[in-house]
């Protein structure tokens, strides 16, 4: 792939270096273009699950490719044994690219790598990425903030550690504000049910994107009340992003995206490209 010619004051990638590259939400396209420039010139590229082929295949075809996987109940490679192959990687003198899906910062583990990497005396750079909240909101049509619906926006994850459920809940059911919930579809009946019960009205416009920015993107939306019957009868599976609040009401105005309209002989096909637009729940409002 030939590269725009932006002239930059930074060198390609550097032997013995690792670079934690955010790969964006899905479609290879919003991968940016420093990124780009460092998979080029990658000895090696170590990446998961959520990274579009395409982009892994911006590496030289003589780049060693790692595949570490990871799903929320599926670690291909736990995390230590992910840590102790970049090290070893940068070691052996290598330039290693961490391919991570959206943005390496955000629910990505990149701090626990990074601290991992410059412990052990090796030099990082961090490539920022599209993150899933950004990306999904953008190609479902949803402006995470808006003058009269939403001044701020939170990320949070859905899924902890231990399995517990323990979140900010008065936080995150603040009215004029739009919450974000990466890896939360397992957890979708009881976030709705907490955040109803700290006070968000059941008729909050809510909605589900799975795989969003892809040809495959499929987007679920309902109320609050009605979101888990919602996905679940949409039969959505992750990745999947839930978003709360009333940008979400303007979804069925906004949406512009439509896997169907892509140039097949830009991408690759995916199955599944329905989108699933439900009647909102009229009767629960409260
Ligand atoms: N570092 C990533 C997030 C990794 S956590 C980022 O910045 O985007 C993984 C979670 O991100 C998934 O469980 C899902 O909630 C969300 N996600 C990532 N890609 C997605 C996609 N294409 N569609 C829907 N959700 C996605």
């Amino acid at each position: 792939m030939s590269l725009p010619d932006i002239p930059s004051p930074r060198p390609g990638p550097v032997a013995g270096h690792v670079y934690l590259v955010g790969a964006g939400p899905g479609d290879p396209e919003l991968l940016t273009l420093r990124g780009a420039r460092l998979i080029a010139g990658a000895d090696a590229v170590v990446f998961d699950n959520l990274v579009s082929p395409v982009i892994v295949d911006l590496a030289p075809p003589t780049a060693e490719r790692h595949y570490v996987g990871k799903k929320a109940s599926d670690h291909t490679l736990p995390q230590g044994e992910i840590n102790r192959l970049l090290v070893r990687l940068a070691q052996a003198g290598k330039r290693v690219v961490r391919l991570k899906g959206g943005d390496p910062f955000i629910f990505g583990r990149g701090g626990e790598e990074m601290e991992v990497l410059v412990g052990a005396g090796i030099t990082v750079e961090v490539v920022p990425g599209v993150t899933a909240a950004a990306g999904i909101a953008a190609y479902a049509g949803i402006p995470l903030t808006h003058r009269e619906h939403a001044r701020s926006v939170i990320f949070t994850t859905g899924f902890l550690k231990d399995g517990a459920l323990d979140l900010d809940w008065p936080m995150l059911a603040r009215p004029g504000q739009t919450l974000v919930v990466y890896m939360g579809i397992s957890r979708l009946a009881e976030i709705c049910r907490q955040l109803i019960a700290h006070g968000l009205p059941a008729a909050t416009p809510a909605g589900v994107v799975e795989r969003g920015t892809t040809l495959a993107q499929r987007v679920a939306v309902g109320t609050l009340a009605t979101l888990a019957d919602v996905v679940r009868e949409a039969d959505i599976r992750p990745p999947a992003l839930t978003i709360v609040g009333d940008v979400v009401g303007l979804y069925p105005r906004l949406a512009w995206f439509s896997p169907e309209q892509v140039d097949p002989l830009r991408h690759a096909p995916h199955v599944g490209c329905t989108v699933v637009h439900p009647e909102p729940d009229r009767g629960s409002a409260t």
